[in-house]
C-alpha cells in the first residue's frame, strides 16, 4: 500500500508538473488525462501527446477536451465512474492528509531552526550560522511547494466531488419517471427484488399495490394526451403523499402504477390503495386556461402479499389478477388476493 501511494503520488506531482509547465488548466478531466500519460498506463495518449508536444501544439481547453473524450471516456464504462471517482476521491484524501502530516512535522522542524538560530544570535561560528540559514531556507520552499500541492489537491477534491454528485443525480433521473416524478420500471424491478429478499432474510410481510385508471383512453380521446399527462402526474404525487417513505411507488407502465410495501400486510396495503383511490376519485379535473370542468377520474387497485420463497414474478401477476378483478366487478374498487376466490368466480354478498 505504502509503496503503491509512493508511486501514485510521484505520478501525481509529476502529472501536475507537467501540466504547469504546459500551462493546462487544473481541472479533474485534464488531471485524469496527464496522470494516465505520466503512468504510462495508456499507450495510444502518450504517443498522440508526444507528437502534439513534440509539434509544439499550444494544449489548449478545446485540445485537453478532446484528448479527454478520446482518449479516457472510453476506458470509462458509466457504471465505473463511480468507483474511479470514489478512488481518486480516497486517494486525494490519503495523498491530501500525508502532506499534512509532513507539514506538521516541517512545522516543528521550523521552529527548532528558529530557537537554533535565536540561540546561535551573536555565535561566531559562520559555519554553524551559515548551515542554520541554508536550512530554513529550504524548509521554507518545501512548505511553499507542499503548500501549492495542498491547494491543488484540495481542488481536485472538489472536482471529484462535484463529479460524484453530477453521477448521483444522472442515476437518479434514470431511476426516476419523467413525466410524474415517481420511480421508473427499472427501479420498481430491482426494489421489488431486493424487498423480496429482504422480507425473506427478515420474515417480515411484503405487499405490492398495482393501480390502472379506469377508462383513460376515453380520458385521453375527449379531453387530449396534455390533459391526460396531468392526470398521471396527479396520480404520481398523490402516490407519494399517500405512502410511508419506506414504500415505493413507481410507474409500471402507461397508466398503470404500483407500490411496493415492505412491512405491510394485505390489510395495511389495501388501506392504502383505498387512501389513494379516495384522494383520486374526489379531485375534479378543471381545464387550466378555460376553467373547464371536465369531472372526475377513478382508479382501480389490485393487492397481494409475498409468499416466501416465490419468484417475484408471481406476486405481480397476483396483484395484476386482483386489479383485473376490480375491473371486471365495476372498476373505481380495491381488490385483495383473498377477496377472489381459487375458481375465479367472484363473490355475491347477498
Ligand atoms: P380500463 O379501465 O380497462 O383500464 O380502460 P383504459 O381505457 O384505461 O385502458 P386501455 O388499456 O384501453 O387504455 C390505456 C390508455 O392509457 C391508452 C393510452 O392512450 C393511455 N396512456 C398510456 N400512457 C399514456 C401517457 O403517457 N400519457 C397519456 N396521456 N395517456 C397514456
Ligand atoms: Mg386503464
Ligand atoms: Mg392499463
Amino acid at each position: 500500500m505504502t509503496a503503491n501511494l509512493d508511486q501514485v503520488k510521484a505520478h501525481a506531482e509529476a502529472a501536475w508538473t507537467l501540466m504547469a509547465r504546459h500551462k493546462v488548466p487544473p481541472t479533474a478531466a485534464n488531471y485524469a488525462v496527464w496522470y494516465d500519460y505520466v503512468s504510462g498506463a495508456n499507450e495510444a495518449l502518450r504517443r498522440s501527446l508526444d507528437v502534439l508536444i513534440s509539434n509544439r501544439r499550444p494544449l489548449d481547453e478545446s485540445l485537453c477536451a478532446d484528448l479527454f473524450e478520446r482518449f479516457i471516456l472510453p476506458t470509462w464504462r458509466s457504471d465505473a465512474i463511480e468507483g474511479v471517482a470514489t478512488g481518486l476521491g480516497e486517494l486525494t484524501q490519503g495523498v491530501s492528509q500525508a502532506l499534512g502530516e509532513a507539514g506538521a512535522g516541517l512545522g516543528r522542524y521550523g521552529a527548532a531552526l528558529d530557537r537554533a538560530s535565536t540561540a546561535l544570535d551573536g555565535a561566531t561560528d559562520t559555519v554553524a550560522i551559515e548551515l542554520v540559514g541554508v536550512l530554513k531556507r529550504e524548509t521554507e520552499e518545501f512548505n511553499r511547494r507542499n503548500a501549492a500541492l495542498q491547494a491543488k489537491l484540495d481542488f481536485s477534491a472538489n472536482e471529484i466531488k462535484a463529479l460524484r454528485d453530477r453521477l448521483a443525480e444522472t442515476r437518479r433521473e434514470a431511476m426516476t419517471d419523467g413525466l410524474t416524478g415517481v420511480a421508473n420500471r427499472k427501479r420498481f424491478d430491482a426494489a421489488l427484488r431486493e424487498a423480496a429478499a429482504a422480507a425473506m432474510e427478515n420474515g417480515s410481510a411484503l405487499s405490492l399495490i398495482m393501480l390502472d385508471i379506469d377508462h383513460f383512453k376515453a380520458f385521453n380521446d375527449n379531453y387530449g394526451h396534455q390533459l391526460g399527462d396531468q392526470v398521471l402526474r396527479l396520480v404520481g404525487r398523490t402516490m407519494i403523499d399517500s405512502a410511508r417513505d419506506s414504500d415505493l411507488s413507481a410507474r409500471y407502465g402507461g397508466e398503470e402504477f404500483a407500490v411496493v410495501m415492505p412491512n405491510a400486510d394485505l390489510e395495511a396495503a389495501r388501506g392504502l390503495a383505498e387512501r389513494i383511490r379516495h384522494r383520486i376519485g374526489k379531485r375534479r379535473i378543471v381545464r387550466r386556461n378555460t376553467g373547464e370542468d371536465l369531472g372526475t377520474v377513478t382508479l382501480s387497485a389490485g393487492v397481494a402479499c409475498y409468499a416466501f420463497g416465490e419468484p417475484v414474478s408471481a406476486l405481480v401477476e397476483r396483484a395484476d389478477a386482483a386489479l383485473y378483478r376490480a375491473k371486471q366487478n365495476g372498476r373505481d374498487q380495491v381488490t385483495t388476493e383473498n377477496d377472489m376466490p381459487a375458481d375465479g368466480t367472484t363473490k355475491a354478498t347477498v
